[in-house]
């Protein structure tokens, strides 16, 4: 499933071909994917110019010149292809530029394709109520520290909450805090300050981390398939349980399950 790091990864790589470029073409090859395509999305970027490429949280953007945003989410499966020499029967939208040609491909079609007003995007509804990027300056030990003052829910599970950090998922959330030493049951509100001055720079090692093992995927984006593929990352705890924890404490990573998901840590060196 497309976490963060593969949005970012593959709206790089777009930025490097879209942006700045006029759409000639858009084609539309069913009329749904989570939720229908917007109805005028054939009209309003035929011809339009792609001025800038961005991400928030697990979202792509695509800026038009027209005051108008094209919003994409990949869903459980969804890729973009770039120049695909053969056509996939899940390729459901289709954008073509003089030089080049996309094809957002979907076979579990849990994706989704909206248009927004540029102007309008913080109020539309899925970005409206998203805590700070992880990324950016928004994410801060005093931002955490105030969004979990008192929560008895376990931290791991507020780390997973978008309304407290946008966009992080299980195995990122999993990594940082076994960076960070902080035991993923632990109740949100009894996370230490220097805890949480761990936890910060640790959730950003671990997103840059794989957004640059995705950007060496790209580099070879011109193999013979044309796609931006995901990459596979190697974990520190995530998808471990059995083997020793890489810190050499004795410890060995155990699995359990925390809001219907798998969690990973290790007993020794997360408190
Ligand atoms: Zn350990």
């Amino acid at each position: 499933m497309p976490e963060l790091p593969e949005v970012e990864t593959t709206v790089r790589g777009l930025a490097r071909f879209l942006e700045g470029e006029r759409i000639t073409r858009v084609q539309l090859h069913r009329r749904d994917l989570r939720r229908p395509f917007p109805a005028d999305l054939v009209q309003v970027m035929t011809g339009a110019t792609v001025s800038a490429l961005s991400r928030r949280a697990k979202y792509g953007l695509l800026h038009l010149d027209r005051g108008a945003t094209m919003i994409f989410h990949l869903g459980m499966s969804g890729r973009w292809r770039i120049d695909p020499e053969v056509p996939d029967t899940h390729d459901h939208l289709l954008l073509e530029t003089a030089s080049h040609r996309f094809a957002l491909c979907d076979p579990r079609r849990f994706g989704s394709v909206d248009l927004v007003s540029t102007g309008a995007l913080e109020q539309w509804p899925q970005f409206a109520a998203l805590g700070p990027e992880p990324l950016g300056p928004g994410l801060s030990v005093s931002h955490l520290s105030a969004a979990l003052k008192g929560k008895s829910q376990a931290i791991k599970l507020c780390l997973l909450d978008q309304r407290i950090v946008a966009g992080l998922g299980n195995i990122y959330v999993c990594e940082a805090l076994w960076r960070a030493g902080i035991r993923p049951t632990k109740p949100a509100g009894k996370v230490t300050r220097p805890q949480l001055a761990r936890l910060v720079p640790a959730i950003v090692a671990v997103l840059e981390a794989s957004i640059r093992d995705g950007g060496s995927t790209l580099r070879d984006y011109a193999r013979p398939d044309g796609e931006l593929g995901y990459f596979a990352s190697s974990f520190d705890v995530y998808g471990r349980d059995g083997e020793p924890c890489r810190r050499n404490d004795g410890g060995t990573v155990q699995r359990i399950v925390q809001g219907g998901r798998s969690t990973w840590y290790c007993p020794v060196c997360q408190k």
